[in-house]
């Protein structure tokens, strides 16, 4: 289908990010050394999300996926934090951020119903209360979002490589989406 990435980078914007702008997919890289981060399991999610690692599948599948994909758009919440120790408002920034891509991504769907979509976002998929895994098969193998990392992709050097800021500003922390088409 021919995709106005224009208009789908406006649509990301109404639908709640504060930033969005077209992605570059060849800047997609996924690397093992990511994925090995999701291993050593820091942000507890791994193992635990049909999304994330090792049910995703392996870097080689993720990169070969992500090559299927024509266009797509880099997305980002940001918030200014009241100081280093403001966990309320890292809290409040991963729920508006996780709520957004929900939303954006159902809205893709929603409205593209040809388009083939693959949300990749900040952490493990949510759009269940609780993830089946590891007991049932996904209730929304079409819909799923996985988290970046999981795809190995280096979150700041995907920013840096589509020319906008991963960090914006002191005292302030940015939440990073993608969401590509074909
Ligand atoms: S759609 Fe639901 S079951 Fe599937 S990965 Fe996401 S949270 Fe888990």
């Amino acid at each position: 289908m021919s995709i106005d990435i224009e208009k789908i980078v406006a649509e990301a914007l109404e639908n709640g990010f504060d930033f969005a702008t077209t992605l570059d997919i060849s800047t997609m890289n996924p690397l093992p050394e990511v994925r090995d981060m999701c291993a050593a399991d820091k942000c507890h999610a791994y193992n635990k999300n049909w999304s994330c690692p090792p049910a995703c599948g392996t870097v080689e599948e993720c990169a070969a996926e992500i090559k299927t994909y024509e266009t797509g758009v880099i997305v980002q919440s940001t918030i200014e934090l009241e100081d280093e120790f403001d966990f309320e408002g890292i809290a409040e920034l991963g729920k508006r951020h996780g709520e957004t891509s929900v939303r954006f991504n159902k809205f893709l769907h929603e409205k593209y119903p040809d388009a083939k979509i693959l949300g990749l976002t900040a952490g493990g998929c949510n759009q269940c209360k609780k993830c089946t895994y590891p007991d049932e098969p996904c209730r929304f193998p079409d819909r799923m979002m996985h988290p970046l990392e999981g795809y190995g992709i280096f979150v700041s050097d995907l920013c840096t490589k589509n020319d906008i800021p991963y960090n914006r500003g002191k005292g302030t922390l940015t939440y990073v989406g993608a969401f590509l088409l074909a």
